[in-house]
């Protein structure tokens, strides 16, 4: 039996042992996209399935597989698969657990491309969703239908920054035998592990945190064994969404920081969102750790930490948030989060300008509404620049 050992452990030793790989410290990356069969029985046996083996990339790859192997056990599932791209993950997910005339049940917000998706689907095959505040027990049971398929949830949701109870939803969802899908890209399995709280399946956009350094798209799912193998031999394989073995080697050597960059992040954010609070130009602060936060106690049940996201409302215009925007110096305006720089985004005109209007205020997101990735700078120096951009305001 293999000893018991921490995430801080993991991160950096799971799923590679350089004894299989001539000593390298450091895993090999596998550029190849096809695998030499030793004769022609050999490639009939991997084909069906007789003999394990790799075939051609599309199918796996060892460095792929290394980075599959080390997110399972991040996220305490039996096996996870990597994807292009987060929404090829979201995609490829959705697309393996419904058919035409099912319903699928979401959190109140979703990532902008997510809604895309959701509206596309019920467009050309019939796959109906609907919105969900999911804050009691008897709303989420009401909701469920005989054709609900799944059930799809974002915590804390982007970019408002509501909780949802995961091992509430998870319950109900077990008695009516409904899988249960979590987005975990706002929080990494450092912060959130939805499968232990009773949750089927993870999705991660391995874009933002489990990368870390804004160089790489993509994606993961985690959960079951019987079901990521079927994932894989379908909606994977034959839509064609796979990560390239670079990709896969980049994120290998971004997830031994996790925890050190993540405690960084929090750790910054819980003083910035202080700060904004008590700065006259700001309204609300949407942020997880703050005891005034809407899931402050849902947080302490299932989060480590607050995270590294928060939204935040300035008084003002559409126009004066873009103008507060176009005098930070230090912070970026960019759409991605979880990188070593602070990034800044403006939801109602970037990621979730394709939700209709009415449908984004539902969600939550008024044009005064900014969304901020706290990064690893000194939070003295992200603080001096939001400060100085805030008091231009009047
Ligand atoms: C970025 C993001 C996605 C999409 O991921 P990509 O890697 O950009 O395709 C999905 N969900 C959430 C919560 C995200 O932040």
């Amino acid at each position: 039996m293999k000893k018991e050992t921490r995430f801080e452990t993991e991160v950096i030793h799971s799923g590679y042992d350089s004894r299989e790989y001539k000593g390298s410290l450091a895993p090999p990356i596998f550029q190849t996209s096809t695998y030499v069969f030793e004769n022609a029985r050999q490639g009939e046996r991997r084909f069906c399935g007789e003999e394990e083996g790799y075939i051609y990339t599309r199918l796996g790859n060892p460095t792929v597989k290394m980075l599959e192997d080390r997110v399972a056990v991040m996220e305490k599932a039996e096996a996870a698969l990597a994807f292009s791209s987060g929404m090829a993950a979201v995609s490829a997910t959705l697309i393996a657990l419904t058919k035409t005339g099912d319903h699928i049940l979401c959190s109140q917000g979703v990532y902008g491309c997510t809604f895309g998706l959701l509206e596309m689907m019920e467009a050309k095959f019939n796959i109906t969703h609907q919105f969900l505040e999911m804050s009691s027990r008897e709303q989420v049971e009401q909701a469920i239908r005989p054709e609900t398929a799944c059930i799809y949830i974002e915590t804390p949701i982007n970019p408002t920054m509501q909780l949802i109870d995961l091992e509430m939803v998870a319950s109900v969802a077990r008695e009516k035998r409904i899988p249960v899908v979590v987005d975990n890209t706002f929080c990494s399995p450092y912060l959130q592990k939805p499968l232990e709280l009773g949750c089927d399946i993870v999705i991660h956009s391995a874009t933002k945190y489990l990368c870390g350094h804004g160089d790489v798209i993509a994606g993961l799912v985690a959960g079951k064994s019987e079901w990521i193998k079927e994932v894989s031999m379908t909606t994977q394989k034959d839509i064609g969404g796979v990560l390239s073995p670079f990709d896969a080697w980049l994120l290998l050597r971004g997830i031994k920081t996790l925890p050190v960059r993540l405690d960084r992040h929090c750790q910054s954010a819980e003083i910035i969102a202080e700060k904004l609070c008590a700065h006259p130009f700001v309204d609300e602060v949407y942020y997880p750790g703050l005891k005034t936060h809407q899931g402050y106690e849902i947080m302490k049940k299932q989060m480590k930490k607050g995270g590294g996201l928060i939204s935040f409302t300035i008084k003002g215009t559409k126009e004066e948030a873009q103008d507060f925007l176009d005098r930070l110096n230090l912070i970026k305006i960019a759409v991605s989060l979880g990188d070593a720089e602070t990034l800044i985004q403006h939801p109602a005109t970037m990621t979730h300008a394709v939700v209709p209007k009415e449908a984004r205020e539902e969600m939550g997101i008024s044009d005064q509404l900014i969304r901020l990735s706290v990064g690893l700078e000194a939070w003295e120096d992200i603080w001096s620049d939001l400060e100085e951009a805030l008091n231009g305001l009047k």
